[in-house]
């Protein structure tokens, strides 16, 4: 078995302990004689597979009573419309735009109602996170929108905006579980698990319950309003089930490995192995305000197109795949999530040294 260093911002790495336990119960999940692909979700064996994926992260997180926790498909897209929809009741929301997934977000928002942008590092290609200490938070706004990790630019809010008493809504698909978090900050925190959590098509959404109303926009799908998953425990219709039972897995995982304040301090080991190495290379580059460095998505760059994809070409040589910056970026990228190991991150920078004195 060759498994290579996968620096993919997501779908993306999932720990190997969790890859070699879903295979060995593929055929038969324990006892059941099935695989939990092929499982009633309306089974008790899968009743237990859900109830206990959402006990595992809500003891992860700390999540209070108060707050719901729904597995939701559709991706971190489809609730850039249902959070206004579900949200909007003064049909007017503040967005703060630091990236592209904000921007989509935003626009989308602008389909039903006022959706204001208050602040925006566009300016500069979205390279840092603007000053959000004292934002025009509109008076009647009914939430204010950030994208707490942003994926493609590799830039990370240290401290929260202050919303000056709104309701805050995140977007954290690439920052999910990577440290601890103070949930009652947010009325909305959510995120699409294919990064930090588990396979594509499992959308977490963890609502405050005061939310989470029958008060929707006029013409809000069944399907989209957050009600109708909450009072169903998630279970409305069929729901990602496999999807929902490797993320349960990825939950015990980083339970094991010592919950979010260890795997935070892990993370951190991680991202200054890469930002050192960048901060005194005469070749590579880092592309963000320092302050404002993610240590889930690294971009750099050589400051030529050419040795870019030379080194993206080489390391895939090397076993370090999808290093390749996203499309509207270019240079490189690597996403290192939770379950990237430290010798992934150490082995990128053996080969970035190695070529940098092959191309210097
Ligand atoms: N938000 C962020 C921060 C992202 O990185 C992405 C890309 N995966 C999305 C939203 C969109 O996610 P999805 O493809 O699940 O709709």
């Amino acid at each position: 078995m060759a498994r290579v260093y996968n620096f993919s911002a997501g779908p993306a790495v999932l720990p190997e302990e969790v890859l070699k336990e879903a295979a060995e119960e593929m055929m038969d999940y324990r006892g059941c004689g099935m695989s939990v692909m092929e499982m009633s979700h309306r089974s008790k064996t899968y009743q237990t597979i859900i109830d206990e994926a959402e006990a595992d992260l809500r003891d992860l997180i700390g999540i209070p009573d108060n707050y719901k926790v729904l597995f939701l498909q559709g991706g971190a897209s489809q609730q850039f419309a249902m959070i206004p929809m579900n949200l909007m009741k003064n049909k007017v929301a503040d967005y703060i735009v630091t990236g592209q997934w904000a921007k989509k977000a935003w626009q989308e928002a602008g389909k039903y109602g006022k959706a204001n942008k208050i602040a925006s590092s566009e300016d500069k290609t979205f390279s840092y996170i603007p000053d959000c200490s004292d934002l025009p938070i509109s008076e009647d706004a009914d939430y204010v929108y950030i994208c707490e990790n942003n994926t493609i630019y590799g830039t990370k809010f240290k401290t929260l905006p202050n919303t000056k008493g709104k309701t805050l809504v995140a977007d954290v698909s690439s920052c999910f579980l990577s440290e601890p978090v103070d949930i009652t900050k947010y009325g909305i925190m959510y995120g699409g698990v294919q990064k930090n959590i588990g396979p594509a098509g499992v959308v977490i959404a963890i609502i405050r319950e005061d939310l989470i109303t029958e008060d929707v926009l006029p013409g809000t799908p069944t399907m989209l309003q957050y009600k109708t998953h909450a009072d169903a425990g998630s279970l409305y219709n069929t729901p990602p089930a496999y999807g929902i039972y490797i993320c349960g897995k990825v939950f015990k995982w980083l339970k094991k490995m010592g919950g979010l304040s260890a795997i935070k301090e892990l993370n951190e080991k991680k991202a200054a192995i890469l930002y050192d190495f960048l901060d005194q290379s005469s070749l590579f580059k880092g592309t963000v305000r320092k302050e404002d460095r993610s240590l889930m998505n690294v971009p750099f760059i050589t400051g030529s197109e050419e040795l870019d994809a030379k080194f993206v070409k080489e390391a895939k040589e090397a076993g370090l795949e999808s290093l390749k910056g996203h499309r509207s970026v270019g240079g490189m990228r690597a996403s290192i999530y939770n379950a990237m190991p430290v010798e992934g991150v150490e082995k990128l920078v053996e080969f970035m040294k190695k070529f940098e004195a092959e191309n210097a």
